[in-house]
């Protein structure tokens, strides 16, 4: 396993091709937009290093029985299902933000059983080839960028009915060596501070768009790959000077995403995971959505709780704590937020073995659980917006309060409570203002696919003619079916 430090390094080693704000980044890894969700990713090599979190943090690896870091973990049976998601609740907690590493994980979970699948059936040799690749990222303990999402231009046709072919991942060259691909990934998680890329279909496929059902993984800084990384909400307050502002100056509220472009990129055949099985795309989209949306109730409830105590601070900080409906706002969020939870550790428990031997979540669960993420979480924010009074959408900068001609005025009307320092209870208003307003509550609706996308899922899994039979039963309605 790497150490924090040794992850840090092993970036540097990279020659990532960025851009940000119209500009190459020549040093992404002391980039400031990047630090803050590099050392959210960091704590995911701390912590397996903390004897405290050694259970939830790492594992033995089912390759070669080494103690691994448990986000290169392939689940084995439903209790390393369940303590993914209590994992992902603590990093939740001690980060505040998204820490990116889980979608990589989702990939690899996803291709283990997928691979196997295909090789059973059709005579292929991806499961091989799959292991000696899953082997290399657990003994070089490596940060994987899962990348599922297409850019996907007109929404109603199909890949290769676009005006533009390039706008779904595609193959455009064979050869004896390998493939050469063209295209795009939206919304990546954690680019910029992944060691490689697992590239994945966005949707099942059919025989006319067996060209776009592939998957690979490929070093994310090979030749004909441009990352453009995306804007967020409050993102030059990481270029400030003074940090307060931020919120959450450490780890920075939310992770980063960018676009991934692939011009032309090649790809060995021992990085090739899928390659015209369009029959197994579909197979492949369903089981990454799965386990990613088992996460939902993990990750966002640890960040539920940061902001449950950032809440329940204010309220002491303002001298309310002790009125009613100040209580009954922090018993609702929590009841939301341990909602979530039930969720993610029910979909785990219900897991099952797949013919390869990974374990899957029960997929109904999972799709309800992210589903109540896409609405949950928003109404926590709600609460916590109104506990904490209109200051959070006027309050002036950490510069006015650091100025010498305003900075005592600042001190002085910014007050709460006599003996709460002005800044604390600042501090807490920015916490909250980036955890409730800003880029990371967008990815509750559209992290791990949007709300329709669980829906679909959610009416295919619920077998909706056996509860019409139950109801007919004990109505005494017993004609032929
Ligand atoms: Fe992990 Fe949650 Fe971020 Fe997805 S949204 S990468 S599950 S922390
Ligand atoms: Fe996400």
């Amino acid at each position: 396993m790497k150490t924090g430090v040794e992850y840090i390094d092993s970036l540097r080693q990279l020659h990532l091709n960025v851009y940000m704000f119209g500009e190459k980044i020549k040093n992404p890894v002391d980039f400031p937009f990047i630090k803050p969700s590099q050392n959210a990713v960091k704590l995911t090599y701390e912590l397996a290093y903390d004897p405290q979190y050694a259970d939830l943090m790492t594992a033995t690896s089912h390759l070669t029985g080494k103690k691994i870091n448990r986000f290169t973990h392939i689940a084995q049976s439903t209790d390393d299902l369940v303590k993914k998601v209590k994992m992902l609740r603590l990093l939740g907690q001690k980060t505040g933000c998204c820490f990116q590493r889980c979608v990589g994980l989702d990939a690899l979970l996803s291709l283990s059983s997928v691979t196997y699948d295909m090789d059973q059936k059709l005579g292929t040799k991806y499961y091989t080839r799959f292991n000696d690749f899953l082997r290399y990222v657990q003994e070089n303990d490596l940060v994987c960028d899962g990348a599922m999402t297409d850019v996907k231009g007109n929404r109603g046709l199909k890949p290769s009915q676009q005006a533009d072919p390039d706008l779904f991942v595609h193959v455009v060259e064979r050869r004896d060596d390998g493939i050469v691909v063209r295209g795009a990934k939206a919304h990546q998680t954690g680019a910029i501070n992944s060691h490689e890329i697992i590239v994945m279909p966005t949707l099942a496929m059919t025989p006319e768009d067996k060209d776009y059902a592939i998957s690979f993984a490929i070093p994310t800084d090979t030749k004909g790959i441009t990352h453009v990384i995306g804007r967020q909400i409050n993102d030059t307050r990481k270029f400030e000077e003074l940090t307060m502002d931020v919120g959450n100056a450490t780890y920075g509220v939310a992770g980063h995403e960018a676009l991934i472009i692939f011009d032309e990129v090649f790809v060995p055949w021992e990085r090739v995971f899928m390659c015209g099985e369009h029959e197994f795309s579909g197979q492949l989209v369903e089981r990454f959505a799965g386990y990613h949306r088992q996460n939902y109730g993990g990750c966002k409830v640890g960040l539920g709780d940061v902001l449950i105590g950032a809440a329940a601070t204010i309220a002491e900080y303002n001298g309310v704590e002790n009125a009613s409906h100040v209580k009954d706002k922090i018993i609702e969020m929590i009841h939301l937020n341990e909602t979530l939870y039930a969720g993610s550790i029910s979909c785990s428990y219900e897991g099952y073995k797949l013919p390869s031997g990974t374990y899957y979540i029960n997929p109904l669960l999972a799709n309800i659980t992210k589903l109540n993420v896409t609405r949950f979480p928003f109404e926590m924010a709600r609460l916590a917006i109104d506990l904490t009074g209109g200051i959070i959408g006027t309050m002036p900068s950490e510069r006015d309060l650091r100025n010498p001609d305003v900075g005592k005025y600042v001190q002085k009307y910014l007050k709460g409570k006599a003996d709460i320092p002005t800044e604390h209870r600042m501090r807490i208003v920015r916490l909250i203002e980036n955890m409730t307003m800003g880029t990371g509550l967008l990815e509750d609706m559209h992290g791990a696919g949007s709300p329709q996308a669980q829906r679909i899922m959610i009416a295919r899994q619920a077998n909706i003619e056996a509860k019409k039979k139950l109801a007919r039963t004990l109505a005494g309605i017993t004609e032929k079916e």
